[in-house]
């Protein structure tokens, strides 16, 4: 009921504008957003490598109309690659496609993701395509499909456990070598194409972790669930699989403590940083995942 609330609201448009030009709005947003900047985000990668922990890189942005907005986002993860490769910071970048203009024009997309993917392979850098809500979903597939047979290696792209239909995308990225970030799914999806209980959807991630584990395709496995973080160690160790196969991969600011400790064990730990004004629906969606975010928010707010 909360989920659902706090993701409708994530796409309200009076308040987004309300609360990104809000100084108490961008203060609750440092919670989970490294700052306003591609400055603040360099720093806040700089600072999470030196626990021997990689980053990928997010500049907030999402539902673009125009074909200036979609440049203009593009313009900042070129420089994001090349700021990347100068300080040589262990990170890639995330990205979403209607950030690029796919709800307009998706051949303008495809081109602007193509010279990021381009620009990725000249400074032996790597692009992830988030995925968005299901109308997204076959779209994201097949873009993914058509510039990895172009940059092999560069591209990888996000399937979410949520999804009845997760475990066939699974097997068709798998066999052209895609990678894989697996997560449960963040957006509102109806019965009919997605796992209503939690339960169910947790099942289906670890079903699919172990699959995409022992692959032999690098992939993400990005869950803050320690219980099942827990059983897929245990996967491993039974199954033997290495250390190289995957990378945990964790949400700037969630559970730091679980991405030390896996990190000092020697397993592969990734954090997503997310960065820039438009931070509202991203902010929204991680309250939507755990509404008690919102007292601890508030506590902190009036604490300060
Ligand atoms: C690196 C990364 C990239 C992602 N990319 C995408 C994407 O492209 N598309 C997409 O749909 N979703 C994406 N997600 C979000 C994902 O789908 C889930 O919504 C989110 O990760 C919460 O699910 P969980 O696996 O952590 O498990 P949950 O069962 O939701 O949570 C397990 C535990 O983790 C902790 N936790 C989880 N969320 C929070 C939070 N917001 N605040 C504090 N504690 C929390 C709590 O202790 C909770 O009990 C991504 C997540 C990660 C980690």
């Amino acid at each position: 009921m909360l989920r659902s609330i706090f993701i409708s609201l994530s796409q309200n448009i009076t308040l987004r504008s309300f609360a990104e030009r809000s100084s108490i709005g961008r203060t609750m947003s440092g919670r989970f957003v490294a700052g306003m900047t591609v400055d603040d985000a360099l720093g806040a990668s700089e600072r999470v490598n030196r626990d021997a922990i990689a980053v990928t890189l997010d500049a907030l942005g999402e539902s673009v109309t125009t074909e200036a907005e979609a440049r203009a986002s593009a313009a900042v993860y070129h420089q994001m690659l090349d700021a990347i490769a100068a300080r040589r910071l262990n990170a890639n970048v995330s990205l979403k496609l209607s950030q690029m203009g796919m709800d307009f024009d998706p051949a303008l997309a495809e081109t602007i993701v193509g010279e990021l993917v381009e620009h990725a392979t000249r400074v032996d850098s790597f692009v992830r395509i988030d995925m968005e809500g299901s109308p997204y979903t076959e779209a994201t597939i097949a873009m993914a499909e058509r510039l990895h047979a172009k940059y092999n290696g560069r591209v990888g792209t996000v399937l979410q456990a949520y999804l009845f239909r997760t475990a066939v995308d699974a097997e068709r990225l798998l066999g052209q070598g895609i990678r894989i970030r697996l997560c449960k799914g963040a957006y509102k999806e109806p019965a009919e194409i997605a796992f209503p209980l939690k339960a169910d959807v947790d099942e289906n991630y670890v079903n699919l972790a172990e699959r995409m584990m022992t692959s032999g395709v690098f992939c993400g496995i990005a869950t803050h669930d320690e219980a099942i973080v827990e059983r897929l160690v245990a996967f491993v160790r039974e199954h033997s699989v290495p250390k190289s196969a995957f990378e945990f991969q964790m949400l700037y600011g969630i559970r730091r403590d679980l991405q030390r400790r896996l990190a000092k064990q020697g397993f592969g730990v990734r954090v997503y940083v997310p960065f820039g004004p438009e931070w509202y629906p991203y902010f929204m969606r991680r309250l939507a995942e755990r509404p008690a975010n919102v007292l601890f928010l508030m506590k902190n707010f009036l604490k300060s």
